[in-house]
């Protein structure tokens, strides 16, 4: 048991000691830290006792909730085996067992599983596969690549050259290659300044002409499927993916589908491109993959393009981490993998997603509720100062933030993206629960930005 001047400690100690990810230190210090201590299914607690609704799955990993039994037990079985043993030239267990089934859940193509530690790492291998599949298919001027305004793939260098967040990324442009950028769907703020109902996806054709004028040289184009999330929960039109897909295979450009928010049910279905039939070249897997507990991704590849790395030693994919394919995390992952089919978790999800979307409806009376967005069980609800124009608030008022720590007193944990506040649960939480939770950013919304 933590005593209070054990917690005054600690509390002094993050504030010393740790740089957080993300975040503008000068106002986190200034602020009351937030320190969780356990957790238990869809609710964390705080060194203090406090429980809060985990509104985001704990950024967007957790899928059963914390402390599922049967990934515990997976986790203890496997450390009284090995907790390590290296994937260069030799393998491991659970990492064998777990790239066979991963074969069998994703689109069906998909056919050669490589790992890595994270989602940015998966990007990162996607990348580089992409282009060194073109050097060594008879095509070395296929080099470049296609992202969307707003993507978001990580924050390793490569997956930052991809990456289309201003915020972000501008003050990395000097040290990345710059991937060729497309209009996002981004329906409510369009740049092309059409309207959803009747554009007859106009941005398709954007992406079209870029295709068309520089085939020749792409190597790839990379893209989050139905939706952008770092981006601003951005919910792509039905059909774009499809187009998308189309698009490339038209120009000879492989399809990158960064499903490391997407994949795992958060949408309804286990992978995002399987609401539109579509099977990408190369795909890349992580949050998720291990139900929210250990880091692990993967990056999966079709035969063609496994083919193309297969031969003499000039032709090794030569690329790999330390803890690549780790005997824990794919232990974690197979047993995640087991609860989704034990318990039809991807059936069990859908009435919540129904009551998500009704529950959604109400956030329209609230006057500073600009767009809401869906997509499965994710939700994106963008705040603006003005509704008749769609002004954002000043990016000074901070109000995304405002209110997540409006609901962090009320009980449940967000972090907004911007302006935009994001529902997020794990799929495990109960329809009561997720009552609470949509109530609570109900409630939180009103207080703060109709103040
Ligand atoms: C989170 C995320 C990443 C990066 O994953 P990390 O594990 O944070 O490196 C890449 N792409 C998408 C779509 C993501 O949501």
């Amino acid at each position: 048991m933590l005593i209070a001047k054990d917690l005054n400690s600690l509390e002094a100690w993050d504030k010393n000691y740790l740089w957080h990810p993300f975040t503008q230190m000068s106002s986190f210090l200034k602020e009351d830290p937030l320190i969780i201590k356990e957790a238990k299914g869809v609710i964390l607690k705080d060194v203090h006792g406090k429980e809060y609704l985990d509104g985001v799955s704990s950024l967007w990993c957790n899928i059963h909730g914390h402390r599922k039994k049967e990934i515990d037990k997976a986790i203890k079985a496997q450390l009284g085996r090995v907790a390590h043993s290296t994937l260069l030239g030799a393998s491991n267990v659970p990492s064998i067992m777990l790239a066979k089934r991963l074969v069998e859940i994703v689109p069906a193509g998909l056919s050669k599983v490589f790992y890595s530690d994270d989602g940015s790492t998966a990007v990162e291998a996607a990348l580089k596969m992409a282009f060194q599949y073109w050097q060594q298919s008879g095509h070395p001027e296929k080099r470049k690549f296609i992202a969307l305004e707003y993507a978001y793939h990580g924050d390793t260098l490569g997956a930052t050259g991809v990456g289309g967040i201003g915020q972000f990324h501008t003050v990395y442009r000097p040290l990345t290659f710059q991937a060729l950028s497309v209009p996002s769907p981004y329906c409510y703020r369009c740049a092309l300044g059409k309207d959803k109902e009747t554009c007859g996806l106009a941005c398709l054709e954007a992406v079209e002409r870029v295709l068309r004028q520089g085939h020749k040289e792409l190597a790839a184009l990379i893209i989050e499927p139905l939706i952008q999330g770092a981006g601003g929960m951005i919910v792509h039109p039905t059909g774009y993916l499809k187009g998308v897909r189309e698009l490339c295979s038209k120009y000879n450009v492989l399809l990158i589908a960064d499903e490391i928010l997407t994949g795992f049910g958060r949408t309804g279905r286990m992978f995002a491109c399987e609401h539109e039939g579509v099977v990408p070249d190369i795909m890349a897997v992580s949050k998720g993959l291990t139900g929210g507990y250990l880091p692990l991704a993967a990056t999966l590849v079709t035969e063609d393009i496994y083919n193309a790395f297969f031969g003499d030693q000039g032709r090794t994919f030569f690329h790999g981490h330390t803890y690549t394919g780790n005997p824990l995390a794919c232990a974690a992952a197979l047993a995640s993998l087991e609860v989704f089919e034990r318990e039809a978790v991807l059936k069990k999800l859908q009435p919540k997603i129904e009551f998500l979307r009704d529950r959604l409806q109400d956030f329209y009376g609230l006057g500073h509720v600009g767009d809401v967005r869906q997509c499965g069980l994710i939700a994106g609800i963008e705040l603006v100062k003005d509704r008749q124009t769609r002004e954002p608030y000043p990016a000074t008022e901070r109000i995304g933030h405002r209110v997540c720590l409006e609901a962090r007193n009320q009980g449940a944990l967000l972090r907004p993206l911007g302006d935009v506040i994001v529902i997020m649960p794990p799929l495990s939480i109960t329809l009561r629960q997720l009552d609470r939770l949509v109530s609570i950013v109900w409630s939180a919304i009103e207080a703060v930005a109709s103040r």
